[in-house]
This record gives structure tokens, sequence and C-alpha cells, in this order.
């Protein structure tokens, strides 16, 4: 298919989404033996695209605010994939000084872009790539003191090229297991439907829990999540969203560790590298409509 009408048919597939998410899975008797034999989860919380450069009722802020103080569990961290070069984003005075911020609670900083906007590490040629990715490590080890480890890239698209130059650069590619779809690429912010988007997500990734793909780190498995700092929805809704997280554990038979979410940054470090791509082969699972649209234009 002409990757222009794929674009176009995406995008209808999304706009048309809230009206036809899939109930969740239902609980059979083999899943629920294979999941008494696995530990709780944790859920690992990650945010796309930001720090929003915005001085008037920053988004990245409020779900920095939400993440210290919220009913469920006090100074939770998470990973910010961050872009250090977009104007209205880590490319500004203020998005340096949130990334700053994020550095200085606790939270882990990863490499998203270090080009002017959101480039898909594809279209980028060899030398391009790596200038952008050496361009973001010395971005974010000019706020931590550390080249950073994690990598997410924008659509999530990559393939053998761009995995073998992460690499080189240091940097680990972490995909995601449940996304909240508020990327603003659609052009939408809202999420009317978030909470049946995340139960059936969970549902899906329960399976797997107790089909044991998924590796125990620290005596938890860690359930990756994404969400869009720069969607001020999002933003508004971080608090809801943890607590949706919360309902859609008990909603599908997943048992949740004494702490759900984590507050520790060494153990989110190593939890996270634990979920890693080990190698560009193996076969992943991208949220939404990426799997289809990337499958067709073979890595
Ligand atoms: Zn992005």
């Amino acid at each position: 298919m002409n990757q222009l009408v794929k674009v176009l048919s995406a995008f209808a597939i999304a706009v048309g989404l809230p009206g036809c998410i899939a109930s969740p899975i239902e609980m059979t008797p083999q899943t629920e033996q294979g999941l008494r034999a696995q530990p709780p989860i944790r859920f690992l919380l990650t945010f796309d695209d930001g720090p929003s450069a915005s001085s008037w009722w920053n988004p990245t802020v409020t779900v920095l605010d939400s993440l210290a103080r919220n009913p469920l569990q006090a100074d939770i961290k998470a990973v910010f994939f961050v872009q250090t070069r977009a104007s209205r984003a880590g490319g500004s005075e203020l998005g340096r000084e949130i990334m700053q911020r994020e550095q200085a609670e606790g939270h882990i900083l990863g490499l998203h872009t270090a080009t002017p906007g959101h480039s898909n590490h594809r279209s980028l040629d060899a030398p391009a790539l790596q200038q952008s990715l050496s361009n973001g490590s010395a971005d974010i080890a000019a706020i931590t003191g550390a080249p950073p480890t994690l990598l997410r890239p924008p659509f999530w698209s990559y393939d053998k090229r761009t995995f073998a130059a992460y690499r080189q650069q240091g940097l680990h590619l972490l995909l995601t297991d449940l996304s909240a779809n508020d990327g603003k690429i659609w052009g939408f912010n809202a999420s009317p439907r978030r909470r049946a988007n995340l139960l059936r997500q969970l549902s899906e990734v329960r399976e797997r829990i107790a089909r044991g793909e998924l590796p125990t780190v620290d005596g938890v498995i860690p359930v990756v999540v994404t969400f869009h700092d720069l969607n001020r929805y999002t933003a508004r809704h971080t608090r809801e969203y943890l607590q949706i997280l919360l309902d859609s554990a008990s909603a599908t038979g997943v048992k949740l560790a004494q702490k759900p979410f984590y507050d520790d940054t060494a153990a989110l470090q190593r939890a996270a590298m634990a979920r890693t791509v080990r190698d560009s082969s193996q076969a992943v699972k991208l949220p939404g409509i990426w799997n289809w649209l990337w499958n067709s234009n073979p890595h």
C-alpha cells in the first residue's frame, strides 16, 4: 500500500478508535493457573515528547506534581523520553529547567529526539542519525551528569540500522506494554475511552505474563506504560490514570505489588533495562496500529 494512503487510513482508524475498543480478554482457568506461578506486577511509567516549553499551565509540571503527590503512592518515579532540541520542548530555557527538575526528583531522562522536530530515525541518513544521537546524549549528560542509557524512537520506528546506531551510542531501546494512546500525532487530545483502552491492553499483557513471557526484576514484573506529557488532557488526568491502572489490574485479575508504581530510581533503572529490546530481530509488539503500519514496510 502506498505510504500516504496507509498513513491516512491509520489516521482514520485512530480517530475511529474510541468506538471500537475490544472488550478485555476473558480469564481462562489456564491463564489463572499460569498467573498463580508468577510474581506481582509493578507499573513502570514512561512519558514521551516533553518537557513542555509552555509558560502557561505547563503540562509537564502538572505531571511531575501529580507523580509526587497523589492519593495512591507518594513520589512515583518515571522515565521521561525527552526531545532535547525541539523549541516547544527541551530546546527551550523552561524545557531545560524542567529536565533539571526531573533529574533532581529522581526521574530518569531517556532520549526521544534531538532534532528540531519529531523526526523518524529511519528517515535520517547514517551521519544525521549519529549526529542526533550524540547531540541528544550530550544534551542529557549536560543536565544529569551522565549520558542516557535508554532510548525510545519517535513513532516506535526503528530497524537493524538504527538499532545498531543506538547500541554504538550506548543506548538501549525501550518499547511499551500499555499505551494511553494520547500522542498528539493524531490531532486529538481527549481520551474518552481511556479506561476501556487500558483494560483491554492489560488483559493482553496478562496473557503474556501467564505464559511466563515477561521478566521478573527485584521480585516483581515491570509493566511498561506510555503517556505523553505534552498532552494537557493527560496532564490534567494523571492522577485519574494512576487509579485507572490499579482498577484495570484488579478487573483483569493481575496481582499488584505492594508498591504498584516505582518510587526508587535505581530499581526503576534496573527494571527498564530488563525490558529493553535485546536485538533488532526480536519480535516486538507495538501499541495500537503501529505494528500494522511498520510491518508493511519491512525493516
Ligand atoms: Zn514521540
